[in-house]
């Protein structure tokens, strides 16, 4: 695996134009700061310096963004490079041109989804998808050191290490301190003027600046080898269930990776039994993965939605540290690198490039006022669908009954695909809501008879 991450940044990255990074001063905790509440000083002698800490999709684009537009760039991450991050891996066809992303970095094109509601009744959900269109679906140990290694590229110093405390300052004019440990032991510190914190769900620097905190989910994945005729089956397929018996609030899915299946399921209100739910999901699909070889199994948190604070002092949340992951889908990674690189590019422009301190009024106005007017109303729909659609029995039997329609089915995969809001027509729009309203009725009305039924 390390060797094929290897092969795999070496062809893609030699043709990105190298950028020469700064020597690191390790047990650096002196830094020169003149800020001000109003003003943004010059600084003299040398470049703004930033840290981002966590190596992801959200900080690698933070740190790429940062190091490009001149400012002295620190990146950290924990892990070496072949270990993954528990994650679906499936991303938008926008991400791939906007971020650059390699074709040959993605091991299955999904062209089919076929959703299957708590009676078991299978809706194929891509009918509509042109011929160029599809899921890209990826291991994150592919795709974080692509994007870690790009930054570095780019002039970013990348460390290997932990972060073990961020030490705040008391004033303005003081430096934040990173303590990290490198190469298994050695502790260090580095200051820095900002901090980017894309450290993921369980962040420490969210808790270091008093973020507050979000509801999270706990998702479980199994990673199953299949014999090769039953992979067959899911060459371009992903399959999404809903229902009482593998969420009480959540889907479980199916996705296929290189050369086995991602089994899992999530929820946000009965976590402790989570269990319970991939015995559920694992039962659904019992005929498609027999025989099959377990590989693996993880689980991890996923925010619900965004921390109370995101920036405070010179020191701003990206990703899933932020709370960036959209309800109804569980999507993260087109956020945290939209995130990550849109905060980069706010601190290059408010600081001209490197040359000027700049203060929490920057990071609110140049990246996180851009960030609620592009994408707070497409958080708070996906919101709304999740409890309208995943709470009984009863709406997930409508939402399945309306996937059948290729009208919904084209606005929600041109939503997802191109992360804007489909041009729809008026009159489609319309017979959409009705056909909603009438779903969700009639399928109450058949839950009420069938309990009356059973009482
Ligand atoms: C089971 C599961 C399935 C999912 N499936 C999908 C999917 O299919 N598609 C999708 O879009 N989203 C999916 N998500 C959500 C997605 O994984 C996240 O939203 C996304 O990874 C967020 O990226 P990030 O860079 O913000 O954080 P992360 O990917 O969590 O990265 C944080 C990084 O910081 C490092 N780090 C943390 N603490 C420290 C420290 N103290 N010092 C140094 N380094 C540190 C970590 O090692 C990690 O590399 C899934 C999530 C789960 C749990």
């Amino acid at each position: 695996m390390a060797s094929q991450i290897h092969i795999l940044q070496t062809t893609f990255l030699s043709s990105i134009p190298k950028t020469k990074s700064s020597k690191l001063e390790p047990h650096s905790r002196k830094l020169t700061i003149t800020a001000s509440k109003f003003s943004n000083p010059f600084i003299a002698g040398r470049k703004l310096r930033a840290a981002v800490i966590g190596g992801g999709p959200a900080g690698s684009s933070a740190a790429e963004a940062l190091a490009t537009g001149g400012v002295e760039t620190f990146l950290f991450e924990r892990n070496p490079p072949s270990v993954a991050k528990p994650c679906g891996g499936a991303i938008p066809l926008c991400m791939l041109e906007e971020f650059s992303i390699p074709h040959e970095l993605i091991d299955r094109q999904v062209t089919q989804m076929r959703i299957f509601s708590p009676s078991n009744i299978a809706v194929d959900f891509g009918k509509t998808l042109k011929s160029h269109e599809f899921i890209a679906m990826l291991r994150r140990e592919v795709l974080d050191s692509f994007l870690r290694s790009r930054a570095q590229y780019k002039g970013a110093n990348l460390i290997t290490g932990l972060v073990t405390n961020l030490e705040v300052p008391v004033s303005q004019n003081e430096p934040y301190i990173i303590h990290y440990t490198a190469n298994g032991s050695l502790r260090r510190t580095l200051a820095v003027d900002v901090v980017i914190g894309a450290d993921g769900a369980n962040s420490r620097v969210a808790k270091s600046i008093n973020a507050g905190n979000y509801t999270c989910a706990i998702a479980f994945q199994e990673r199953i080898k299949l014999p090769d005729e039953k992979m067959e089956y899911y060459e371009n397929l992903a399959e999404m269930y809903v229902g009482n018996d593998v969420s009480p609030d959540f889907y479980a899915w199916v996705f296929p990776k290189s050369d086995h299946v991602a089994v899992g399921t999530g929820t946000v209100r009965l976590k402790q039994d989570i269990k319970v739910y991939q015995r559920g999901i694992r039962e659904r699909v019992k005929p498609k993965i027999d025989g099959g070889k377990v590989i693996k199994v993880e689980a991890h948190p996923i925010p619900e939605h965004p921390r109370p604070i995101r920036v405070r002092g010179r020191v701003a949340l990206v990703g899933d540290a932020a709370g960036y992951v959209t309800k109804c889908s569980g999507e993260g990674i087109y956020f945290a690198a939209k995130s990550g690189r849109m905060c980069g590019k706010a601190v290059v422009k408010a600081s001209e490039g490197g040359e000027r301190m700049i203060n929490e009024g920057d990071l609110r106005r140049e990246y996180l006022k851009e960030w609620d007017a592009k994408y707070i109303n497409t958080f708070k729909v996906l919101d709304l669908l999740q409890r309208v659609f995943y709470g009984s029995n009863a709406s997930r039997e409508a939402l399945v009954e309306l996937c059948e329609d290729k009208y919904v089915q084209r606005m929600t995969f041109e939503s997802y695909l191109y992360k804007k809001l489909a041009q729809g027509n008026r009159w489609d729009d319309v017979k959409m809501v009705m056909n909603t309203i009438g779903s969700l009725v009639k399928c109450n009305v058949v839950a009420r008879k069938m309990e009356s039924l059973v009482l």
